[in-house]
């Protein structure tokens, strides 16, 4: 390893860090007034999408104010992640974890006591454990930066409750800076973390929770492995993405369907023995274009920042965890893919899990409205993004990267064929599920129609105009709107949704709007696009990007730390555009810094040469 190029500099002025250390130019959004914050010792609780370059807010006054900057986390990986990026770097960083063996903790603690480390990473229980508050209080400490502060709200999913305890830094570091970070937005989470850590008096940031690099599409679900394929295929060919799927079954062969179709696929899920598990999201971190297919359990501690697409082949049970778990692709800042397949069934069955429960019933009300505002989100007409944003307290214009903007949604007039539905419910006594429904109302004569008599109503083949695929889209639309009612506990039968909502429409008092559903094929063909993502190079910048992508893989199998922590995407594909021919031209480069300008330079001009 290379010496470190003394990073912290007291007295240094924060831009000239940003510069020198982390290779950027300018602050984004509200970065600037953070540091700007908490240079002057004020405290600070930031509220900021994961991907939103929360941890400069913190690293770069703690290598510019004077002592050792504190962070608090808790997640090993994840800080482990970020120590080998800033020692990249050249910052003097420090992860005292329970990785650590005794001799390596005892070397660490030796230099903090002499002053040898820029920035501390440490878990609550460390901390606040034995005798560390006691060997800080002895050092000059620059700040203490507490992430992921949600975590010591009993509201928030993640409760810790050692967090709790971190409320004694207030009390004993009186004039030390803290400055807590998370990224779930909620009011009471938010005022539960100021109340629990004594930061009543801290300055709030608020920063907008739109991802605008990440484009959203949502399609029903058809055929959902050919829909994923097709869409990896077309868009995402040799990318890293993440597939999420409910069940460990589904995850199971759908790792071995794409392996099939040599997409380097890996299957990640709690059924798995905990090492096979480290070793999947290893080679994800560490390989290009390793596609994660996983279920929920593959969650926090994933900061890989060139995640290109997450896909999910079921539906989320909630808008929270759709942000979240979509916020993990692109937190480079480049032009990434949110695609989500969902049908009727998986709503169904989101229910049914949330009915058998054992929460509380005012808990599960929640939750069943947290799924209908997911749904309405599936069948909206309008602008996803808006619609996301706006259950999150935000408005926006229409974004302009989400399908429906791209390919405007025309509604057509559904007043007759919803009357029709409906009072097939009502007459087949709500005891029916939505294919027998679509059979009595498309005037099938199926024997199961037959036996039941549901012939001889009145309704029957009066919608003989549509195919069953668009009338199988209306009762999923009708869902959406709350007029019909899927009861998992008895065979997912179709039941009418309460009076008010129901009763205008059957009396024709409430026109019906609905988006038009295409007949089958049409839909299949294209399954997954409105229109590719902006590629994140040029086509004549291609072929130097992939030899600066292979010669970035292999210093960082050398070094054993995952690619991006040499660069990320974004500043091979700077590099790629730019074709920098000086060192001096170099350094230009985002993401280039003192050190990796004196490790890097000469390598990657090489290959900039070659590639001439
Ligand atoms: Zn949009």
């Amino acid at each position: 390893m290379s010496a470190p190029i003394a990073p912290r500099a007291p007295g240094a002025s924060p831009r000239e860090v940003l510069s020198r250390v982390f290779g950027h130019s300018e602050f984004q959004g509200l970065q600037e007034p953070i540091v700007d914050h908490v240079m002057a010792s004020g405290d600070a609780l930031v509220l900021m999408p994961t991907g939103g370059g929360k941890s400069i807010c913190y690293q770069v006054p703690a290598l510019c104010r004077p002592g050792m900057g504190v962070v608090v986390s808790p997640l090993i990986a994840l800080m482990e992640d970020q120590v080998a990026q800033l020692v990249q770097a050249g910052v003097r960083a420090v992860a005292l974890t329970s990785h650590l063996n005794a001799a390596q903790a005892r070397d660490a603690l030796r230099a903090i006591g002499r002053g040898g480390v820029d920035i501390l990473y440490v878990s609550p229980e460390r901390l606040l454990g034995e005798t560390l508050l006691d060997r800080l209080a002895a050092l000059p400490i620059a700040l203490f930066a507490i992430d992921e502060a949600h975590c010591v709200s009993q509201w928030g999913h993640d409760f810790r409750p050692e967090y709790r305890e971190l409320s004694i830094l207030a009390e004993r570091f009186p004039s030390v800076p803290r400055i807590a970070l998370t990224a779930t937005a909620d009011a009471v989470t938010r005022r539960d973390i100021a109340a629990q850590l004594h930061l009543e008096d801290a300055r709030v940031f608020v920063a907008s929770f739109d991802r605008p690099n990440i484009r959203y599409r949502v399609r029903v679900k058809d055929n959902p492995r050919r829909q994923l394929l097709a869409f990896i295929q077309g868009e995402h060919d040799g990318d890293a993405g993440i597939v999420y799927a409910m069940s460990r079954k589904t995850v199971e062969q759908t790792a071995v369907f794409l392996e099939k179709e040599r997409v380097r696929a890996l299957p990640y899920h709690a059924g798995l023995d905990a090492r096979t598990r480290s070793a999947h999201h290893e080679r994800f971190l560490m390989e290009e274009g390793v596609v994660m297919v996983a279920t929920i359990a593959f969650g926090m501690g994933i900061d890989k920042p060139d995640v290109r697409f997450v896909a999910h082949l079921d539906m989320p049970r909630s808008f929270e965890a759709y942000y979240q778990e979509t916020g993990r692709a692109g937190r480079d800042g480049l032009p990434s893919d949110a695609l989500m397949l969902y049908g009727l069934q998986d709503l169904a069955l989101l229910r049914g899990l949330m009915d058998a429960s054992t929460a509380p019933d005012a808990i599960r009300r929640i939750e069943h409205k947290k799924l209908e505002a997911l749904l309405g989100y599936c069948e909206t007409a309008r602008c996803r993004r808006q619609v996301m944003l706006e259950y999150f307290g935000e408005t926006i214009d229409p974004c302009g990267n989400c399908d429906t903007c791209i390919e405007p949604v025309e509604q057509v007039d559904r007043t007759e064929e919803a009357r029709m539905i409906l009072s097939a419910i009502h007459r087949c006594r709500e005891s029916f599920g939505s294919r027998h429904i679509v059979d009595v109302v498309r005037g099938a004569a199926t024997e199961k129609v037959r036996r039941f008599g549901h012939d001889r109503l009145n309704v029957f083949g009066r919608g003989a105009h549509l195919e069953e695929r668009p009338w199988l889209g209306i009762v999923r639309q009708l869902v959406a709107l709350g007029m019909i009612r899927v009861d998992l506990e008895h065979h997912s039968v179709l039941r009418l949704g309460p009076p008010d909502r129901v009763a205008p429409v059957l009396r024709g008092e409430t026109p019906v709007s609905l988006r038009p559903e295409a007949p089958r094929g049409a839909g299949r063909r294209k399954a997954a696009s409105p229109r590719a993502t902006p590629k994140t190079v040029s086509s004549e910048a291609k072929g130097l990007f992939d030899a600066l992508r292979a010669k970035r893989l292999e210093i960082a199998q050398a070094q054993h730390v995952p690619a991006y922590v040499v660069f990320n995407d974004r500043s091979l594909a700077e590099m790629a555009e730019r074709r920098p021919e000086s060192r001096e031209a170099f350094s230009e480069i985002s993401g280039v810094g003192a050190s990796k300008l004196e490790r890097y330079a000469d390598t990657f001009l090489a290959v900039i040469r070659e590639h001439g």
